[in-house]
């Protein structure tokens, strides 16, 4: 399927939504399963199917737009680079700030941090993955020295003997992922899931903890404390392998089974029934997802499955271990490649002198003039048009109106800027707010390079011609760059930009500088880290790391840290004005904020406006019944929605899906200290029956 032997063409490339990033062909506007990528091997949800109609979509926007009106090319980068050098003029360099996505190709992710740092020169840079794993991501830096989110390949949870599911519904999200769950029960394994709602993944769960949402950290002292009383603790493993057990068995001691059943609502004969089962098991994984991370508390609710992965010896195991479910389609790419506020690309930290110098050389710039770190995701929306915060914004790949928590405040802020300029290929609800909107081109329009949840590297294929009009985000950012006075440090070819991001990447965490397209081609993929091999030639080219706990963690001394946490409520715990547990979480047919499959027709059939699933007990309570329009609070704010009443969900809970405007006006913007991820996944809220409308 290769036009004149040029690896990045041709029908074979990846699916433009989720961290699986299941393989397809993409031909004459028809879609079919690839079979040599093990995430989906032939497999694809409805979202996949449906993909190539984002191509054709009558709504795709492909003149850039000024103040609402079409204008040219010339124009829109003209006054785009006018404003910026203006604003940043009056304001200094941190005016204007760069807001990224976790769908962006490596070559994009890392393209922006670098716009932003050498052209802008702006410490303001950070992106929606933020919002997405950070917490996990933060929580196994400090264990294992390393984030990457399965640190194994997926087939591997077909090999174990029980897996241990925190906070993930991959039957909606991904759902060529149970293929794997399943292969792992057809050999006699066991599924746990943890989740307040009995979600299709917990149907097909032997046990299901539905444990109060804020609680999970709770739970996993509980599960450890069971472990260690009942002699499951690894103890050989944990004196080879790691450091700080000792403290961890002692912090969990006082969270003996009753009190944790108090505070989560799980039986204890449940959480021994899952220790059971992880104890016993020769292989063993525990996985968690958003519904664990996403909270303000998440790094420490991660840290808590770490140590109970630890404690049974998991990781670095070969069929065994710990692993985050990544999310978004590049989530795990997009956040090793500096379009974080605090990070390089390598996964190299911005205040590291040896890292500035290094990243500073490849760029061709003094590491002095290299900014400092700043703010995160939601910190940097909620600064801006404020007297201290950016005056303007430039937005590749996201749509906070919908998906930032507290989204009113952010919409508030949005609008008081002196220039938003959104680059997308529809007319996103943010979009629709901009002062320049900048249409791009999308997946199977251009080639690039995405990390898959397994660190996998894969290449996606330019499979159709963009429509006249539209450009690629990596020409975008060079003829802005060429307009303030550096547009040879940005090259609109992707692969002359990946090849770029070899050398920045050398040397650091997530080391990219073996990987190159021919052989991400040729395998089906490459596991990082991949580091090139030039100073030993005879030794071959390194063959990628599938399982890098193996041998040693990625910490100094080889050994993961254990490190004690302690459980605390969430951070707006019901009360009488608001007594129910607000939660939220995707939908099979749609993907994050739905800016791209609400526009296919037939998703939008299968799931059409935003739902609110209630509890039957509380539906009669509220007298509301099932297809009645509900109003929903929080300290936030208000949405309407249609009412679900089934017995799925526990009666002091709420849920509301994510992919329209709504849930996001009442989610909790409280920060996770060390990750900085919202709370969105817990908040206090009211539910009312709307009347008379
Ligand atoms: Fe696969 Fe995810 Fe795409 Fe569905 S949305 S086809 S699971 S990559």
């Amino acid at each position: 399927s290769q036009v004149h032997g040029d690896t990045t063409v041709g029908s074979a490339t990846h699916c433009p939504y989720c961290a699986l990033q299941c393989g397809m062909y993409v031909a004459n506007g028809e879609i079919t399963p690839r079979e040599d990528i093990p995430a989906n091997a032939g497999g694809l949800c409805q979202k996949g199917w449906t993909a190539a109609e984002l191509l054709t979509s009558p709504e795709r926007i492909t003149t850039p737009l000024l103040h609402g009106k079409p204008v040219t090319w010339e124009e829109a980068l003209d006054y785009t680079a006018g404003r910026l050098r203006a604003i940043r003029a009056e304001h200094g360099p941190d005016a204007v700030a760069v807001f990224g996505g976790g769908g962006l190709t490596n070559e994009k992710a890392y393209q922006l941090g670098k716009f932003a740092r050498v052209a802008l020169r702006t410490s303001q840079i950070d992106y929606n993955g933020r919002f997405c794993m950070s917490s996990a991501a933060a929580a196994v830096n400090r264990a294992f020295g390393m984030d990457r989110g399965l640190p194994f390949p997926i087939t591997d949870i077909g090999r174990a003997d029980a897996v241990l599911l925190a906070g993930g519904n991959v039957a909606e999200t991904m759902p060529p992922f149970v293929r794997h769950l399943t292969a792992m029960r057809s050999r006699g394994g066991r599924l746990v899931v943890i989740d307040p709602r009995l979600t299709q993944t917990a149907r097909l769960a032997d046990l299901h903890l539905q444990a109060t949402p804020g609680t999970d950290l709770a739970l996993a002292l509980g599960l450890l404390h069971i472990a260690v009383a009942e002699g499951h603790a690894d103890l050989g493993y944990l004196a080879a392998r790691t450091t700080g057990f000792e403290a961890v068995r002692a912090s969990v001691s006082a969270w003996w089974p009753e009190r944790v059943e108090r505070v989560t609502g799980v039986p204890v004969a449940q959480m021994r029934e899952a220790v059971r089962i992880l104890g016993e098991a020769g292989r063993a994984m525990i996985l968690t997802g958003r519904g664990a991370e996403q909270h303000a508390k998440g790094t420490d609710t991660v840290t808590a499955f770490v140590n109970l992965a630890l404690t049974l010896g998991l990781p670095g195991r070969e069929g065994s271990g710990y692993g985050c479910v990544t999310g978004q389609g590049n989530g795990q790419g997009g956040r090793e490649h500096g379009q974080k506020a605090d990070q390089l690309p390598g996964y190299r930290k911005i205040d590291d002198p040896a890292a500035r110098a290094h990243v500073a050389a490849v760029w061709g710039v003094d590491p002095a003039d290299l900014p400092g770190p700043g703010r995160s995701a939601y910190e940097l929306l909620d600064a801006l048009g404020t007297p201290e915060g950016p005056r303007a914004l430039l937005l590749f790949g996201s749509n906070p109106v919908v998906s930032a928590p507290r989204a009113g405040h952010v919409t508030e802020r949005l609008a008081a800027l002196d220039l938003l300029v959104v680059a997308d290929f529809v007319l996103s609800e943010t979009a629709a707010m901009a002062d320049v909107v900048l249409p791009t081109t999308q997946w199977a329009e251009e080639s690039g390079t995405m990390t898959n949840l397994e660190g996998r590297v894969l290449l996606r294929r330019q499979a159709a011609a963009p429509p006249p009009g539209a450009r690629s985000d990596l020409r975008i950012l060079g003829g802005l760059a060429e307009r303030l006075g550096c547009g040879e440090k940005f090259p609109a070819d992707p692969r002359t930009v990946f090849d770029e991001l070899r050398r920045a990447s050398a040397g650091g965490i997530a080391d990219y500088s073996g990987i190159t397209y021919e052989r991400i081609a040729a395998e089906t993929g490459v596991f990082w880290p991949c580091p090139a091999t030039e100073t030993a030639p005879e030794a071959g080219p390194h063959p990628g790391t599938p399982r890098p706990f193996l041998d040693r963690f990625a910490t100094p001394d080889g050994r993961a840290r254990m490190v004690p946490v302690d459980h605390r409520p969430p951070a707006e715990d019901v009360d009488e004005e608001f007594p129910l547990y607000l939660t939220s979480g995707r939908v099979l047919a749609h993907y994050q904020s739905g800016a791209q499959t609400r526009r296919i027709r037939s998703l939008n059939q299968v799931a059409s406006e935003v739902f609110v699933e209630v509890h039957p007990d509380l539906a009669e309570r509220l007298n509301v019944a099932p297809g009645d329009r509900v109003r929903v609070r929080s300290r936030r704010g208000a949405a309407e929605a249609v009412a679900r009443v089934n017995a799925s969900i526990r009666p002091d809970t709420v849920f509301m899906p994510f992919h329209w405007e709504g849930v996001n006006l009442l989610t909790n913007p409280a920060l996770d200290p060390m990750s900085r991820m919202p709370e969105f996944k817990v908040c206090a809220a009211a539910l009312e029956r709307c009347t008379g409308e």
